[in-house]
């Protein structure tokens, strides 16, 4: 059967320790001016969604506008910061063995992420993981604000590209937080959850995903999962 893995990748393929909410900061400083103290929790949402959280928390309740800007002055910093993010992020163990051997048994893998789609270009072109993502048919954190919709999104990409798409019950959706579960469960796709971003194993456990591993180190194990 044709097998499509959808990956996210802040917690799950990569991490970056701080720099990506340095990045969103600063591009909400670009359009807002001074932040006071505190922001929204970011892990597991669509970047529209942070922004269009943190603007609310701000008095902007329901300014699109803004939300625009905020999104473009993101797209704006994280193509600025390039050349620094190699240097502040790493990939996650196992990463790069289980992207290679699913593509090697011919399943087609793209992403499931809350990133903007040009940020997720530039987070994975820095470590050379697009080379094993078709990134044309993922769905990205610019397309909605739920993160719940993405996985419908990506298989609408492949359908109009291809002329086909898997049936969702052929989608492992892969992240680290209880968000990448719901978007997983509300299309009706199969999810492996990695403790590798801020909630930990047992949490992840305890939400009874179809696959939960520590981390993606147990390649063979990991890959045997999606590939099923
Ligand atoms: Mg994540």
């Amino acid at each position: 059967m044709d097998r499509l893995v959808l990956w996210d990748i802040d917690g799950t393929l990569l991490r970056s320790y701080g720099f990506g909410v340095e990045l969103f900061a600063a591009a909400m400083r670009a359009v807002v001016g001074p932040l006071p103290p505190g922001r929204p929790a970011m892990a597991g949402k669509t970047d529209r969604q942070i922004a269009t959280e943190w603007l609310a928390a701000l008095g902007a309740t329901g300014d699109t506008a803004l939300v625009e800007q905020v999104l473009a002055a993101l797209a704006e910093a994280v193509r600025g910061a390039a050349p620094e993010l190699r240097g502040r992020s790493r990939v996650l163990p196992g990463v790069e063995a289980v992207l290679e051997r699913l593509a090697r048994a011919g399943v087609a893998q793209s992403v499931c992420t809350g990133n903007l789609a040009a940020n997720a270009a530039v987070k994975l072109r820095c470590f050379g993981l697009d080379r094993w993502l078709d990134l044309e048919v993922g769905a990205f954190g610019d397309h909605h604000v739920d993160r719940r919709a993405l996985v419908p999104l990506a298989l609408a990409a492949r359908l109009r590209r291809d002329g086909s798409a898997p049936p969702a019950g052929a989608v492992w959706v892969v992240g680290d937080t209880p968000n990448d579960l719901a978007a997983a469960r509300s299309a009706g796709a199969r999810c492996l959850l990695v403790a590798t971003g801020n909630t930990r194993w047992a949490e992840l456990a305890a939400l009874r995903p179809d696959a939960v591993f520590g981390d993606l180190g147990e390649e063979h194990a990991v890959a045997t999962v999606l590939a099923s």
